[in-house]
């Protein structure tokens, strides 16, 4: 079940900078930092209320985030969902015709496994539907 926005990550040009501008617009300290090297991100993450943004900066050209940089402009890259059972989601929106960038979920940053949704199933948004780590 979608249980709420879990976070909106935005991808920035200059990681430094960005965590700058959103430390003082959000007036907090980000309580996260983490690469995902597999994925060619470096991630800054600031609570939000009940959600958070994270900011997507590349760690090489050639990662998702660094083709997206290179195509497109800063910006909202994705939306998260927040879900209690991942592999039911999954199997859920699959049935329903949406399309999943891939068959099983895949450790993301801060503790969650997530997946990622086909932005033409959404309507032009990149969703991505994630859970705590330890659900699995
Ligand atoms: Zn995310």
């Amino acid at each position: 079940m979608i249980k709420k926005i879990e976070h909106i990550g935005i991808a920035v040009n200059d990681l430094e900078e960005a965590t700058k501008t959103y430390q003082v617009l959000l007036n907090v300290s980000p309580y996260k930092t983490e690469t995902v090297k597999r994925e060619g991100v470096k991630t800054v993450f600031f609570e939000c209320g009940e959600s958070k943004i994270e900011l997507l900066g590349a760690t090489r050209a050639d990662s998702p985030i660094g083709k997206y940089l290179s195509k497109q402009k800063e910006g909202i890259h994705h939306i998260a969902f927040f879900v209690d059972d991942i592999l039911a989601e999954m199997h859920r929106l699959q049935s329903e015709g949406f399309q999943l960038l891939s068959d099983e979920p895949k450790p993301g940053a801060d503790g969650k496994t997530i997946v990622f949704m086909h932005p033409k199933s959404s309507h032009g948004v990149l969703v991505e539907l994630c859970a705590d780590e330890n659900e699995i």
